[in-house]
């Protein structure tokens, strides 16, 4: 359903009207998508908005919906295939104008330190945060190249640990452009997922809870990490990381690999000679070749071992089955705040590096 031009410039008035400024920065159309995805792949989003506030947010999600333009939410875009033929609506991204982090320690609580993130703080930086309190706990996320947001919906995780074990609470909109905070124990996290793949809803920012631990062996967790990854993964190509989830009792890099198909490729696109749990753009990929070849490993590996790969990437535009996450006038039913409890009144956010609200600084 592509947008028609009358409702794109509705939207721009309205959002104009509305005080949403710097439009010609933060709002774009055609833009393409392989520059805002680690695949490197993707054509244009129809609208690409990065808006710079959670006023912002609310105000661009609430007139998209009167005017009934589908959206799609991206962190950093690490873990998306977009398709060739792009994504229709708009793709709002909470990026590095969403990026700040800070800390907050309890009275009441002394053992622990709260780090504060927007969604579009990266892993990395909140996890270096995370090492300059002397804090551990965040340690597996250090190479995982997402957003925190991208991470909570996602719940990422690495050598057994997930954010789940970290996250305390997240403030979230619902697809009506209402605030909630959703304590971690109603994340419904399961092994990749959480309760916003099948209720929609955006992560605004996070809460963790993390403890004091010793800074040496902090330090020296996160190099081990980061070496096992370097010398695992295929860090020098495009890729969105592992390309299917762990099927139950098996590895997934272990059953392609036994099914002949490292180094097999369709296109650009090719299974990992290092790591045959990741596909791979050797140059010049796109998105229907990834496409092809992940339905190729999927076939071969039902056929030679009789496990079915469920993919963990998420592909997303026009001819790829458009997840339920974000807004669809044509397919979005169950939202989010049915479920959730606790409202919260939002202070106007004026700059991005607003807090949401003003905590101790630690
Ligand atoms: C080299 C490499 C290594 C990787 N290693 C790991 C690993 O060890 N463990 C792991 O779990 N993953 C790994 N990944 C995958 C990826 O980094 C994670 O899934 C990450 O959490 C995705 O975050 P993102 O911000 O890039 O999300 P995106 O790719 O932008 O989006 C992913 C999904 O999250 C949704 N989303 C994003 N932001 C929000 C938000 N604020 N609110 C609501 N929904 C949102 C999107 O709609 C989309 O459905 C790896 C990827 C690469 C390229």
């Amino acid at each position: 359903m592509s947008v028609s031009e009358q409702a794109i410039t509705t939207l721009r008035n309205q959002l104009v009207d509305a005080g949403y400024w710097d439009l010609e920065e933060n709002l774009k159309k055609n833009e393409p998508m392989n520059t805002h995805t680690s695949f490197r792949v993707g054509g244009p989003a129809e609208i690409y908005a990065e808006p710079t506030n959670l006023k912002e947010v609310i105000m661009l999600i609430q007139i998209a919906k009167s005017l009934e333009i589908p959206y799609y939410l991206m962190g950093n875009g690490s873990n998306i295939v977009v398709s060739d033929d792009g994504i229709d609506g708009i793709v709002i991204r909470l990026g590095e104008k969403f990026s700040s982090i800070w800390t907050e320690t309890k009275d009441d609580d002394p053992d622990h330190v709260y780090i504060h993130a927007y969604a579009g703080a990266l892993l990395s930086k909140v996890s270096s945060r995370a090492v300059k309190h002397e804090l551990t706990g965040l340690e597996f996320a250090s190479g995982i190249p997402g957003s925190i947001g991208g991470a909570v919906f996602m719940n990422a995780g690495a050598y057994g640990r997930d954010m789940s074990c970290v996250v305390d609470s997240a403030l979230c909109i619902t697809n009506e452009g209402e605030t909630y905070v959703i304590e971690g124990h109603e994340f419904a996290y399961g092994y990749r997922s959480s309760r916003f793949m099948a209720l929609g809803g955006i992560v605004m920012s996070v809460v963790l809870k993390l403890e004091r631990g010793d800074p040496e062996v902090i330090q020296a967790t996160i190099k081990d990490l980061a070496e096992k990854r370097n010398a695992s993964q295929p860090l020098n190509f495009p890729s969105a990381g592992c390309m299917f989830k762990r099927p139950e009792g098996y590895y997934a890099g272990v059953l392609i690999e036994e099914a002949g198909l490292k180094g097999v490729s369709v296109g650009g696109a090719e299974v990992s000679e290092k790591h045959a749990g990741f596909v791979i753009n050797k140059g010049g990929a796109t998105a229907t070749d990834i496409a092809d070849l992940v339905k190729k490993i999927q076939a071969t590996v039902k056929e030679k071992s009789g496990v079915s790969l469920e993919t963990e990437v998420r592909f997303i535009g026009k001819g790829f089955s458009q997840p339920k996450e974000g807004y669809n006038p044509k397919t979005t039913g169950v939202e989010l705040h049915k479920k959730a409890k606790k409202v919260v009144v939002i202070p106007e956010a004026k700059a991005s590096t607003a807090p949401i609200a003003q905590p101790t600084k630690a």
